[in-house]
């Protein structure tokens, strides 16, 4: 059972954030609803005032400047509107497939990128991945607009930079240089994942220029592996480096406890699928998959 409540459904940002200013901590932004809900449900937590954004326009578009080389997503965008979406396949390949493996397709039919980045949960798949493609987030509040980069926006355990008066309106995913292979590989074994590691490779001339590799699902919020990239950086490819990378992943990379998994498989867990996403990184960034670069 749920404890009354009114939705407000807002025509604009500003009216949202307005809205959100007025009522305070009695109000919470309402997407699609499928962690705010249920944690209305089992009485984890309670809002008077939901502010419903999904009838403002804007919010689902999904977009790309080829002039700037960025998709820019809605914050309303549903997992499975990313999903099928042909701009997203085409520009981002591996955004899209990530999309198709999330949750279950009815979640993925109401949950939006938006609710799954603000809510912050620690085994969001899109969180890792966006982190590893240095996207930028646009926040909404009655006094402007702010972008910040998305290492910046995830604070803590369920925590983020987010000011309770703002809505978050769209994220901005650069497309990464030329030569440059994306890869997002995660274990599964539970609803959400256990371990996730995204691979962001640059090769030129047959030696790696740049790396950011993002560790996911097994810290509190997805976290930079700068000893990871610095072993990558410089090297010519071979097949032994995705393993001796994936060891640094292990023994760099910052766990949390929990009720299902123990610190050390977690680690484990870490090093297995980011030898996957570096090698097929890498893979792709030869060009061995036909494109200029295979987001
Ligand atoms: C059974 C199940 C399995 C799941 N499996 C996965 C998985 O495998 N991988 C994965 O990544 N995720 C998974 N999820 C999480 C899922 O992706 C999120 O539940 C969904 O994306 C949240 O979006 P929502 O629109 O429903 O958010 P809501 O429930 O509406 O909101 C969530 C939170 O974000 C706030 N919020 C929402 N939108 C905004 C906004 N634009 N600006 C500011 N604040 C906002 C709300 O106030 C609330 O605090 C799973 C969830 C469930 C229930």
């Amino acid at each position: 059972m749920l404890d009354r409540f009114a939705i407000h459904q807002p025509a604009s940002l500003l009216e949202a954030s307005q809205m959100l200013a007025h009522f305070g901590p009695d109000a919470a932004v309402y997407a699609g609803g499928t962690e705010l809900l249920v944690a209305m449900k089992e009485r984890l937590t309670h809002f008077p005032h939901l502010i419903d954004i999904k009838r403002i326009r804007g919010l689902r578009d999904i977009t790309y400047d080829e002039k700037r080389r960025q998709l820019t997503v809605g914050a309303v965008i549903r997992h499975r509107d990313l999903e099928r979406s042909p701009l997203v396949r085409e520009r981002f390949p591996t955004l899209a497939d990530l999309e198709a493996a999330v949750a279950n397709v009815r979640v993925r039919t109401v949950g939006t990128i938006g609710g799954n980045l603000c809510f912050a949960e620690p085994h969001s798949d899109p969180a890792t991945l966006l982190t590893a493609l240095d996207a930028r987030l646009t926040l909404h509040s009655a006094s402007g607009e702010r972008d910040l980069p998305i290492a910046d926006f995830f604070t803590g355990l369920m925590e983020t930079a987010r000011r309770h008066d703002e809505v978050l309106a769209a994220i901005a995913i650069p497309e990464p240089p030329a030569n440059t292979g994306v890869a997002y590989e995660r274990f599964k074994l539970h609803e959400r994942p256990t371990a996730a590691v995204a691979a962001v490779i640059t090769v030129d001339d047959g030696a790696i220029t740049d790396a950011r590799i993002v560790a996911g699902s097994v810290g509190e919020r997805p976290q930079r592996l700068p000893e990871t990239e610095a072993l990558l950086r410089g090297q010519p490819v071979a097949s032994s480096l995705a393993s001796t990378a994936a060891d640094r992943i292990r023994d760099e990379v910052e766990t949390a406890a929990d009720a299902f998994e123990s610190e050390s498989y977690k680690r484990q867990l870490a090093r297995t699928v980011g030898r996957r996403a570096i090698a097929a990184a890498l893979h792709r960034a030869s060009g061995e998959e036909g494109g200029r670069h295979a987001a």
